[in-house]
């Protein structure tokens, strides 16, 4: 059933050009409902066929033959004309059925509860009318084949009516499954694509400001709660501006993401790298003394000072320089910020000291 799935999901793949496309997953759910009643309709043809029965195979390879049309339009860029035919296509097809060959006890009408799920995955949300016009469209349908079609018919006996409603759930459970799964699906690379965005800078890749201090908070409890020690450094880069304004914006970008990189690389697993705002970075070191620290980031100091930036119309390459300014959880230390602002403190310090260099929050 998974292979089936997912080789029912490559199918109906085709012709959406990428998962960025707004119409992608409509197109899909499309696609998928024809491919499903393609299927359908050639087992029931091929069934008939093998009973002998031709008059009814035919319709079904009718029906097959329409939904492979569907298909090919809806892959050919005809989306709307491929969206509106299926519900008068399964509309005519369930009725046809039930009044020449299955009668209404076969339950065949039940079929079209699958408009349902296709009207709300297969319109768009704004086209609420279209949804609702679909589900009404649906429920008359099956009202009518209630009311008028025969209970049953000369060519379906019992046991053709029983194992025509079997049929007819398990149908429209797999279309179902598929169509709610297109829109599972949809969702969770919606909230995937989401958290990226809130939790990740743009520029450099690194966590962003919202994320690196959330979780310093999260480092700073558990470090208060298991009495262990946590360190957070500052990083803001030496001269930036100068980068800036020789350069190019551009080019600034691109140091900016290269530093991010090197700190990113220096991180330890547990560590996290934010970048604080402009040029200014944060890390967070977990279960980590003041010393420790303070080597991390002196290595990590060489580092960023022996990266060199080669631009294609410039011989010599880019320098920079980084700032550090370390502290480290204290007894009597109530609030993250604390910690943050003696970073900061220690960064001014090694601003003023010279630059290129790391200072630790030595205070009491
Ligand atoms: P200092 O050594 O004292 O830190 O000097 P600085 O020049 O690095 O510091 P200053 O605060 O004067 O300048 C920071 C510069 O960083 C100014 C701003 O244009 C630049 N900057 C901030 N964000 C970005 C960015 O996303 N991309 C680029 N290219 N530049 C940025
Ligand atoms: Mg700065
Ligand atoms: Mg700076």
């Amino acid at each position: 059933m998974s292979l089936f799935s997912e080789y029912l999901q490559k199918l109906a793949l085709i012709g959406s050009r990428n998962s960025a496309d707004v119409d992608h997953n409509r197109k899909q759910v499309v696609n998928i409902t024809y491919l499903l009643s393609m299927l359908v309709g050639t087992v029931s043809a091929m069934i008939f066929t093998a009973q002998g029965w031709l008059v009814e195979s035919l319709l079904h390879w009718a029906g097959a033959g329409v939904s492979c049309i569907g298909f090919l339009l809806s892959i050919k860029g005809h989306s709307r004309s491929a969206r509106v035919l299926f519900p008068f296509a399964c509309a005519l097809y369930v009725s046809l059925c039930t009044f020449l060959f299955y009668g209404s006890d076969s339950h065949f009408p039940w079929l079209l509860i699958i408009l349902a799920a296709y009207s709300v995955a297969g319109f768009r949300v704004e086209s609420g009318k279209e949804q609702l016009s679909v589900c009404w469209f649906a429920l008359l349908v099956f009202a009518f084949n209630k009311l008028f079609a025969p209970l049953t018919t000369g060519y379906a006996s019992k046991d053709v009516q029983l194992f025509v409603s079997l049929a007819t759930f398990i149908a429209a459970m797999i279309m179902i499954v598929l169509i709610t799964g297109v829109v599972v699906n949809k969702l969770r690379k919606l909230n995937e694509h989401l958290r990226y965005h809130a939790e990740v800078d743009d520029l450099t890749k690194v966590s962003n400001r919202r994320k690196v201090l959330a979780e310093a908070v999260n480092v700073f409890a558990d470090a208060v709660i298991s009495n262990q020690r946590c360190c957070f450094a500052i990083l803001d880069l030496d001269h930036f501006k100068q980068i800036n304004d020789c350069f190019g914006h551009e080019v600034g970008d691109r140091v900016l993401q290269r530093c991010a990189q090197t700190m990113q690389n220096a991180a330890r697993r547990g560590d996290w790298v934010g970048r604080y705002g402009g040029e200014e970075f944060v890390m967070v070191l977990p279960n980590t003394r003041l010393q420790e620290a303070f080597e991390i980031m002196e290595s990590l100091r060489v580092q960023i000072g022996d990266l060199r930036i080669y631009l294609d119309d410039q011989d010599a390459p880019i320098a920079v320089t980084t700032s550090v300014g370390v502290a480290e959880i204290k007894d009597n230390t109530l609030r993250y910020e604390q910690i943050l602002a003696r970073a900061d403190a220690a960064l001014y310090l090694a601003k003023k000291n010279g630059r290129n260099r790391v200072e630790m929050d030595l205070s009491e």
